[in-house]
């Protein structure tokens, strides 16, 4: 055994070793972080279109690390999904944006937004009981289920049947299920035939280019046409022009999320209404 693992490490690439320990350092960090307190939610609006008027807003999570400073989801979350991490601070993530979805009602009334969405990895997806826990926290917030919007992404769904049931389940409970950037992954049509979905979130990679590019447009009004189709409600992602929004309602979206209706933030403008116009 030691012969191989000196082989072994003869052939490990010393940034390798680095890159494992950069990871065990990242996972026991992740760890002070839920416990101290050092994440917070910011929440970007979801937007009628062509009114501009907030439907929805969508939690996204920020992690200020004390001596780093801002570290970006898209470089925690996968490690928090390897270590498993994920289950206890996607709980946070559901518990603190439920929270916040009722607060805002009280004090806001009519002009709060009528659902909080809510982003959930697959292994909290695939816990024994993640239907049970929602049900939970709905009951300790006072939310209502139809308030709630939960974004799976294809391959969380893919993943297997315990996914599967989980998303019977909060369709059950009258959660609305959102599957996220959609068209990216390897199974998007064959999964709308076999799991209840309310809401399709368009890939932002479909939304870049729409205004210059034909092919782009061509794909994105083949996916609204799907979505309608099948009743449900398309959202196209990552929308930073107010030409790709005029285009995107021209095609026939009816909702969108991007930088131009607004940026994620931790009280959101409900106020503002970036209207488009054409
Ligand atoms: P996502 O769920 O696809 O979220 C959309 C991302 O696009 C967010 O990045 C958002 O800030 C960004 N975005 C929105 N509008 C625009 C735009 O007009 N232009 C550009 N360039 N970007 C835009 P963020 O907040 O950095 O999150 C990255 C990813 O991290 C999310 O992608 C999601 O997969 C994951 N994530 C974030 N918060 C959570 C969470 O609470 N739980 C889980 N499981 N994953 C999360
Ligand atoms: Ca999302
Ligand atoms: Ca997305
Ligand atoms: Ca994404």
């Amino acid at each position: 055994a030691k012969a191989l693992g000196e082989n072994q490490r003869r052939r490990y690439d010393p940034s390798m070793d680095d890159h494992a320990r950069e990871q065990n350092r990242l996972a026991a960090e992740l760890r002070i972080a839920l416990d101290t307190g050092q994440f917070h939610l910011v929440y970007q609006p979801i937007v009628e279109l062509p009114s501009g008027r907030i439907t929805s807003v969508e939690a996204l999570i920020r992690w200020n690390h004390p001596e780093h400073g801002f570290v970006s989801p898209a470089d925690f979350i996968p490690a928090a999904e390897r270590n498993g991490l994920i289950v206890e601070i996607g709980e946070w993530v559901l518990r603190t944006a439920c929270a916040q979805a009722v607060t805002w009602r009280q004090t806001l009334g009519d002009r709060a937004p009528q659902r909080m969405s809510v982003n959930v990895s697959a292994r909290q997806l695939t816990e024994p009981d993640f239907p049970g826990l929602v049900t939970e926290v709905l009951a300790w917030t006072g939310l209502g289920a139809a308030n709630l919007i939960v974004e799976v992404t294809e391959t969380a769904v893919f993943a297997g049947g315990q996914a599967v049931l989980a998303v019977n389940a909060l369709h059950e409970l009258g959660v609305h299920i959102a599957l996220d950037d959609f068209g990216t992954g390897h199974s998007s049509l064959t999964l709308l035939q076999t799991v209840p979905v309310d809401v399709l979130k368009v890939d932002k990679s479909f939304v870049d280019n729409i205004t210059m590019s034909g092919r782009h447009a061509v794909i994105a009004s083949a996916l609204i046409q799907v979505s309608d189709g099948l009743g449900l409600i398309a959202v196209a992602e990552g929308v930073e022009t107010g030409e790709q929004a005029a285009e995107l309602h021209r095609i026939g979206y009816r909702r969108a999320q991007g930088y131009y209706f607004g940026k994620p933030a931790a009280e959101p403008d409900f106020e503002r209404t970036t209207a488009i116009t054409v």
